[in-house]
């Protein structure tokens, strides 16, 4: 009871110092999940560009759980840049460790930023220039995927192909969580309920004057990309069913059509009956005609499943994520 009365207060405290300060132009937010080797530079090369761009800003690193010493890294620099560090309590998702940024980030625009650099910090100027003649999202996306394997080129297509199909609004496909957003559509996506988030999704959907900048990828600073086939395959599947309708809908479509084609074939298996007498029962047929239909069913349900296991997420009501710690920020705005 204690020790809660004082993390009360110590918040209490921790706000009208932040209510006290100074709003900062911008606040870069940057997910970082064992990033050792890039959060120092990283931090360091946004700083060397920002200041050339505005007169204050922070810098805000969210620690998505990571099992190297990113954390401390980054608390070390605490202390020489407008640097504030929030460590999730476990490895909660980019999508999460992004939120968790953005809900506390003070700017009036925001960037978000990988800790890698693969994205070039020098469109930075671009964006803002666009933020300033009036764009409330100025993102970024590839300006082509040459150095991805087809396979993987392949399914993204397909991916971004099967979101937007009927969808109400279209989600540009390549588009890069790296992109500078007015405050307004930070509280926009802040507001929303759901926990279980597809970022790119969200970002389209909240709508605003959007700018696209097409930007080359530079190759990953250190480390390997943590989204392999499996994490990528998660998202997909995150994507489609909190943005599609389609795939329980088209059960209707396939189940008329089946049941038409029944008609048709036993019509005409009848006729042929009268016409030439007892036919000889064809067994592979209907064997194929069940092993067809136990597929398509369990497909269905399948796919029925994976909505209910959403509502199921939803409908729980848990956080998407739990900030464990929070250092910083230097507040002045300078280094
Ligand atoms: N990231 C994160 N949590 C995760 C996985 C990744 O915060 O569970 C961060 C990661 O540290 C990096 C960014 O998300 O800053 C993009 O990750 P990565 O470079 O591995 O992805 P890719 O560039 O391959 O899309
Ligand atoms: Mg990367």
């Amino acid at each position: 009871m204690k020790q809660e009365r004082i993390a009360a207060s110590y918040r209490l405290a921790k706000d009208f110092n932040l209510w006290k300060a100074p709003i900062p132009t911008l606040s870069i937010v940057i997910p970082a999940h064992n990033e050792e080797r890039n959060i120092g530079e990283a931090i360091s090369r946004v700083h060397a560009e920002v200041t050339c761009l505005v007169d204050l800003y922070e810098i805000i690193v969210v620690d998505d759980g990571s099992t190297d010493t990113t954390l401390s890294r980054a608390k070390a620099l605490v202390a020489d840049y407008p640097l504030r560090v929030l460590r999730l309590s476990r490895n909660f998702g980019k999508e999460q460790a992004i939120m968790a940024g953005l809900k506390v980030s003070r700017g009036k625009a925001v960037v978000i930023l990988d800790a890698d650099l693969q994205e070039p910090l020098s469109c930075l100027s671009d964006m803002l220039k666009a933020y300033e003649d009036g764009y409330e999202m100025v993102y970024t996306s590839r300006a082509h995927r040459a150095d991805e394997p087809r396979s993987k080129r392949l399914f993204t297509r397909l991916f971004y192909k099967l979101l937007n199909l009927g969808a109400d609004v279209t989600i540009p496909p390549d588009s890069r969580d790296f992109r500078l957003m007015d405050r307004r559509v930070v509280d926009a996506l802040c507001d929303l309920p759901e926990s279980n988030r597809f970022m790119k999704g969200l970002y389209g959907w909240v709508g605003f004057r959007s700018k696209e900048i097409k930007i080359e990828l530079e190759p990953r600073m250190h480390g390997t990309s943590k989204f392999r086939l499996i994490e990528l395959m998660k998202l997909a599947l995150t994507g489609l069913t909190s943005f599609t309708t389609w795939p329980l809908r088209m059960w209707t479509l396939i189940g008329f059509s089946i049941a038409a084609l029944s008609i048709v074939y036993g019509a005409w298996i009848a006729a042929r009956t009268l016409v030439f007498g007892i036919d000889v029962p064809g067994w592979s047929t209907l064997a194929a005609a069940i092993f067809l239909l136990g597929g398509v069913q369990l497909v269905s349900v399948g796919i029925l499943g994976e909505y209910v296991a959403r509502v199921f997420g939803e409908v729980k009501g848990r956080p998407g994520f739990i900030v464990a710690e929070d250092f910083g920020p230097n507040l002045d705005g300078s280094p």
